[in-house]
């Protein structure tokens, strides 16, 4: 417990909060068979999914993301509770390229770049695009997943182009 000082004398505050982390084993399963995690992560992938670790939040804001301290996976629970599977399953592999990118040894959040820009968001975004291709989403349906409410227009012009997409006002 941390005291405040004479100003604030009857608040104290406890700043090392415990973080409950569960596998991920125990709620996502066979996504070490899925080929491009397996390319991601080679022969280790199963090890890595066993060791994998993933932590629920209850906010609406926000979907996924994986910590930059321990490499860890971040999911709203209403997220994960109100998505469509699909989207579900496309936004853990783009996590999961995230994954990798930490245990790489890079950084995670580039402050120089806005979001769409940033060259790990991009390699994540590759990664997600060439797999929402593979289950058979249209340029359309992945346009769709793509657009996130803190993201602008022309933001999303820049991201739909990078990825090769085609975007329904340009054809
Ligand atoms: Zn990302």
């Amino acid at each position: 417990m941390v005291s405040l000082g004479p100003a604030v004398p009857d608040v104290q505050i406890n700043r090392e909060a415990k973080v409950h982390l569960y596998p991920f084993a125990d709620y996502f399963n066979g996504f070490e068979k899925v080929p491009i995690i397996r390319k991601l992560f080679g022969e280790k992938t199963d090890q890595i999914l066993r060791n994998l670790k993933v932590e629920f939040y209850s906010a609406k804001f926000g979907y996924m993301a994986v910590s930059d301290e321990d490499g860890h996976l971040l999911i709203s629970a209403y997220h994960l509770r109100t998505a469509d599977s699909a989207i579900i399953y496309l936004d853990v592999v783009h996590e999961l390229h995230h994954v990798k990118q930490f245990m790489d040894g890079k950084e995670l959040f580039l402050n120089d770049f806005e979001y769409v820009d940033s060259p790990i968001e991009i390699e994540a975004y590759l990664g997600t695009v060439e797999e929402a291709r593979r289950i058979g989403f249209s340029d359309r349906q992945i346009i769709e997943y793509l657009k996130i409410e803190w993201i602008t227009d022309e933001q999303m012009e820049r991201l739909v182009e990078r990825m090769g997409l085609k975007s329904p006002s340009t054809s």
